[in-house]
């Protein structure tokens, strides 16, 4: 059945590509192990679901595009235990938490690198989304397959650019309707 896009908040959102684009994930990663400048294609994965929120798409990249979001729906499919997810992940300092922590070392990682060069820099990158993407995994076998999603600092990013940019249309709707 050919997929259709669909209209949410007045923008439209693309047919889901989540059937296959786990295959993306893999090819990018696979390739950038051999040729380490290709892991600066980690940047696109981290700034397409920001730029998409920020257009006001919401979270139309998690639900309709992420390549990561695919595998671990993939392999979570194949194998997983359904255990409950842990406590600590239903605590609201979390995903703050958990964003602090990784975009913290991400940032760190990024000065201690870029004076490298380019072939470090795109190493650590990948280093950084392979590591994201076996928690992931992990996540997505012992718990439900898309368990990461609920944690994951790039959907806890977009998630709160959609809220902020809910928060303002609210109010300038207040001040025009005053
Ligand atoms: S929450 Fe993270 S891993 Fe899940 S679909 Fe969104 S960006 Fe991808």
């Amino acid at each position: 059945m050919r997929k259709k896009s669909i209209t949410v908040g007045g923008k439209k959102w693309i047919p889901s590509i989540q059937d296959w684009s786990w295959i993306i994930s893999v090819l990018w990663m696979t390739a950038a192990n051999f040729w380490h400048p290709f892991g600066l294609f980690g940047f696109v994965c981290m700034f397409t679901p920001i730029i998409i929120a920020i257009s006001g798409r919401g979270k139309m990249h998690c639900a309709r595009i992420c390549p990561r979001g695919s595998l671990i729906g993939k392999i979570g499919a194949i194998v997983n235990f359904g255990l409950n997810r842990p406590k600590l992940y239903y605590k609201k300092w979390f995903r703050p938490l958990l964003w602090g922590v990784m975009m913290g070392s991400f940032a760190v990682m990024l000065i201690l690198v870029v004076p490298r060069g380019i072939d470090a820099l795109g190493f650590a990158v990948l280093i950084f989304m392979e590591t994201a993407t076996v928690l992931a995994i992990i996540n997505g076998i012992l718990f439900t397959p898309r368990q990461w999603c609920t944690i994951c600092p790039m959907g806890f990013t977009s998630g709160n650019i959609r809220s902020f940019r809910q928060k303002l249309l609210r109010r300038n709707t207040k001040d025009v309707t005053a």
